[in-house]
């Protein structure tokens, strides 16, 4: 088996790939507006009411329009993945591992045709639609070698006269929710860690980005994944979610998404309900207020680039993107001036042109709720660069910076999840850890220092999941940096890490006396 290596990223620069890419956007041109059905139990079901997918650069392009679950196929569909778990459970680990294989090289050779379905889906700019595809490819590459390796269990000792053995078995349906803003790799990613590891599932894929979803799935099947294993369920989650959550044969919940949505989730899945006989368990991977904290002594141009690159990234819309930076009093004047003037250079627009760094954001309610947070912002701090939004053709808000922000504001604390910084002063290198700590999540941060004490002090009281230095805090790769954070950014899971996979399985221990 070759060793897992990560996907790399494709240099748009060299016009072979530009040219790749523009084929991409032409293949998915050609399918754009379709109907799509439900899948359950391989069967196609078509409905009439549909979730219709957009393109939030130009709210006139349809994407696709897909068919929405209702509670009876809902059931129809836990009823096929409850029954197709009889059977999965007892296939070879490696031929689960092998159908992961599979897809990721399908989707390697389909690789710009997916990204420019994120392009036209998401609203993705180029190398952040690349970079979603390689990382689906990497969880698909990595998953199934993490199931080669867990298939025996792990040693247990055994006395003279007894043979112990531990094993992982899988735990029964999973119900799979997944947001939009990494449409493909994390509703990839965490589909198939729950199908490798024996589990069927029901995908619930975000509502404004179901057709990248639908494309995943005949990917699966075409890489051999049997019928009524992942069941395909689209619909609104304020329709569906609860029904799906509530379910007594619903054994687990892995979802990514708000902390809104993940604490309700939470909440209803620790109702025992009639006809449950287990106690059921969540994954949930939720927001964060991600910071970067920068040093009197730092290189300030890299922290600035990194501050800008990693807040305004796909429009500031990651779970780890920079949504405030943190910096000493001795360099703040430097670094805020640094920000703005890179900030000012940014470009924006359809994302289908390649020169634009960023695009829109996903829909009108993100774009109200982002400039909502503008006007909070005015209030709370002094406007260094943006500040402006259109949202009559696609949903497009400039990059926005707000300085001199207190600790305290609601901008320092609140994930805005859109092209917005918060920047603000700290006296000393310990005061800015504290700030950067002073917050519900704890899911991304960055310190730019070049002070070997400082790195070890942050390493130890930086209390983030994702900790990274001298860089920005966006962009881990599966594998390399496992991802997932504290507090109210999720259940401490690490997608992408090598204890991701346990989460889908419990442990059975056999003991034969000899
Ligand atoms: P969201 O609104 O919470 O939606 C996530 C998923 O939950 C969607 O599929 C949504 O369906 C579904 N949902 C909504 N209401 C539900 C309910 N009552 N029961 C069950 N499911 C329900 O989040 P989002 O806007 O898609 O994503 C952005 C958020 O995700 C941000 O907070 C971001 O930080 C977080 N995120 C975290 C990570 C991480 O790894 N920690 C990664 C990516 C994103 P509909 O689309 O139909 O509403």
């Amino acid at each position: 088996m070759i060793p897992y290596k990560h996907e790399p990223f494709t240099d748009f620069s060299l016009e072979e790939n530009k040219k790749a890419f523009q084929e991409g956007l032409k293949t998915v041109e050609a399918y754009l507006g379709k109907d799509y059905p439900l899948i359950v139990g391989g069967e196609r079901i078509m409905t009439d009411d549909k979730l219709v997918s957009f393109n939030p650069a130009n709210k006139e392009e349809i994407i696709g329009n897909v068919s929405k679950a209702s509670k009876d196929i809902a059931e129809k569909a836990m009823k096929v993945a409850d029954e197709t778990f009889n059977t999965w459970r007892k296939t070879e680990p490696a031929m689960r591992a092998d159908i992961l294989f599979k897809a990721a090289a399908i989707v390697r050779r389909r690789k710009m045709e997916f990204s420019a379905l994120l392009t036209k889906e998401a609203g993705k700019p180029w190398n952040e639609a690349d970079a979603d595809t390689a990382e689906a490819i990497d969880f698909l590459e990595y998953y199934g070698r993490q199931m080669l390796r867990l298939k025996d269990g792990m040693p247990v000792e055994s006395r003279p006269g007894e043979f112990n053995r531990f094993d992982y078995i899988p735990l029964g349906v999973g119900v799979v929710i997944s947001p939009w803003n990494f449409a493909f790799a994390i509703m990839a990613g965490t589909t198939v860690a729950a199908l490798v590891t024996g589990n069927t599932v029901l995908l619930k894929p975000a509502s404004t980005t179901p057709v990248v979803a639908y494309k995943f799935m005949e990917v699966l099947e075409e890489a051999g994944m049997p019928a009524g294993v992942v069941n395909y369920v689209p619909g609104s989650g304020s329709e569906i979610g609860d029904y799906l959550v509530d379910h007594a044969r619903t054994r687990f919940v892995s979802f990514t998404g708000s902390r809104d949505v993940g604490t309700r989730i939470y909440e209803r899945a620790s109702k025992v309900n009639e006809g449950q006989i287990w106690l059921k368990r969540v994954i949930a991977e939720m927001g964060g207020k991600d910071t970067i904290v920068v040093d009197n002594e730092a290189d300030l141009e890299l922290a600035a680039q990194s501050i800008v690159k990693s807040a305004f990234g796909f429009s500031g819309q990651k779970c780890s993107a920079c949504s405030r930076a943190i910096i000493h009093e001795d360099v703040y004047d430097t670094v805020v001036a640094r920000v703005e003037e890179l900030t000012e250079e940014l470009t924006y627009g359809d994302p289908t042109d390649q020169s634009n760094f960023a695009g829109p954001v996903i829909d009108q309610a993100a774009f109200d709720k982002i400039m909502g947070y503008v006007e909070i912002g005015k209030e709370e701090g002094r406007l260094v660069a943006g500040g402006e939004g259109d949202s009559s053709k696609g949903f497009f808000i400039a990059p926005t910076v707000f300085a001199d922000v207190a600790p305290e504001a609601r901008i320092m604390k609140e994930e805005v999840f859109g092209p917005f910084v918060a920047l603000a002063k700290a006296k000393n290198f310990t005061e800015a850890i504290e700030m950067a700590n002073d917050t519900d999540y704890g899911l991304t941060g960055a310190v730019i220092t070049t002070n070997r004490e400082h790195i070890e002090q942050a390493r130890e009281d930086f209390h983030c999941g994702n900790l990274y230095f001298n860089r920005g805090c966006t962009g881990a790769i599966v594998g390399y940096q496992p991802f997932g954070g504290f507090n109210m950014s999720g259940t401490d899971s690490k997608a992408g890490g090598p204890d991701y996979l346990q989460l889908h399985m419990q442990g059975k221990t056999t003991s034969e006396m000899l």
